[in-house]
């Protein structure tokens, strides 16, 4: 380390997002473990009541990810060969992938230069006869054009389904995303907002959340957790070829613990944000996140754009320095198109989608989670500004 970075360095290693766990958790969680029932069952249901009380929706399934979530509602949907369904090239992978597991093919169109998410016009210009869904991302916790991308679908008969693994708790008009009909996918991955260590939920109507029960469990016409209850039957149906993406009651225990805390974290994050903007607006080599006036954000993600030409480093430079003054960071993301797989069966190249990924090439996401201390959110600030300051053009 150079003297320059050990002056203003932290001693120890800031992860960029570790879970937050406390005792509540852990005893939920034993609780279960002595309990005689382990996978799907009474805990898994009230958190799916609880979780669909916390955001109004008609419905909720909880599954063992927001892949699965996705996979299961495009199966439901019988979404597959010879059909077009529109999403982001901004995501993680999995948005994408289940796209590709049901058969249907991905069309990517680019996102919007403030927020990041997918442009509605694009998505207008992209529909087609084939087009069955659209799947857009609720970037970084920034919900998407929700109206009018409802209407695009509406208009077409084709169905949105949320990726929403970023947005929870996040409202558009007032109105929580996940509270309306349509499937709405959530993640309680690791990282996540609210995490299970893996799972997620599945949002939407009831009669739709039926079906994707059944095919989320094996096709399996009734649920295992029944079947051996008392005066339950040994005989079901396979109905059709299901997945096996049922949420344990482990996982559960820990979901129902983190949704009463839910609230708090989102405060927490949202004054963590807060205070990034303010030490980050005033430097021209910053480009903070915008917030549009009509949404309420679930700061997911801090996603902070550099400007080159105020730099002399680029972003992955800017990355390891601040590495080097032990903050952790990440890049949220390599733009989908750009992935081999992707890149090689559709023949992509990186200029096709230009405002992802000239946005990709400049930014970074910074340590939030609602377990950073305030000394925590002031070591980030000095070493982003410390690098700054060391590479300004
Ligand atoms: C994390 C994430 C997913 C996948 O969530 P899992 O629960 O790990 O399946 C999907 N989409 C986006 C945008 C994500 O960030």
């Amino acid at each position: 380390m150079t003297d320059t970075v050990a002056r203003s360095a932290r001693r120890d290693f800031l992860p960029y997002s570790p879970p937050l766990i406390g005792e509540d958790e852990i005893r939920e969680v034993v609780d279960t473990l002595r309990s005689p029932w382990i996978t799907t069952g009474p805990k898994t249901k009230r958190f799916e009541e609880e979780f669909a009380a916390a955001l109004g929706s008609p419905g909720a399934l909880a599954l063992n990810s927001c892949t699965a979530a996705m996979h299961v509602a495009l199966a439901c949907l019988e979404i597959g060969p010879g059909d077009e369904v529109i999403t982001t090239p901004l995501t993680f992978a999995a948005t994408v992938n289940v796209i590709e597991h049901v058969g249907a093919r991905p069309v990517l169109v680019d996102v919007e230069p403030d927020t990041l998410n997918i442009d509605p016009e694009r998505v207008a210009a992209a529909m087609t006869p084939r087009t069955r869904a659209i799947m857009p991302v609720h970037y970084a916790g920034h919900p998407v054009e929700r109206d009018t991308l409802d209407a695009l679908a509406r208009a077409n008969q084709v169905t949105m389904i949320e990726d929403a693994a970023h947005a929870l708790p996040a409202r558009f008009r007032g109105r929580p995303i996940g509270a309306d009909a349509n499937p709405v996918a959530f993640s309680f991955y690791a990282t996540k907002n609210l995490t299970t260590a893996e799972g997620g939920m599945l949002t939407g109507d009831p009669e739709f959340l039926d079906r994707a029960r059944v095919m989320a469990l094996h096709g399996m016409s009734r649920d295992a957790w029944k079947r051996y209850e008392k005066g339950g039957s040994w005989r079901y149906d396979i109905v059709a070829p299901g997945f096996k993406y049922n949420l344990t009651d482990i996982a559960s225990a820990i979901g129902l613990c983190q949704l009463r805390k839910l609230e708090r974290f989102h405060t927490r994050r949202q004054e963590i944000a807060a205070a990034y903007t303010a030490a980050f607006e005033v430097d021209e080599a910053l480009e903070p996140p915008v917030q549009r006036a009509h949404v309420d954000h679930a700061w997911h993600l801090y996603v902070l754009r550099l400007r080159p030409h105020a730099l002399r480093i680029g972003r992955d430079q800017f990355v390891d320095e601040l590495s080097k003054r032990n903050i952790g960071t990440s890049v949220h993301f390599i733009p989908v198109h750009v992935h081999p797989y992707y890149r090689d069966k559709y023949g992509y190249a990186r200029a096709d989608f230009p405002v992802a990924y000239s946005n990709f090439e400049r930014l970074l996401s910074l340590p939030l989670h609602p377990g950073l201390t305030d000394q925590d959110v002031s070591d980030v600030i000095d070493a982003v500004l410390d690098v700054v300051q060391t590479h300004r053009r």
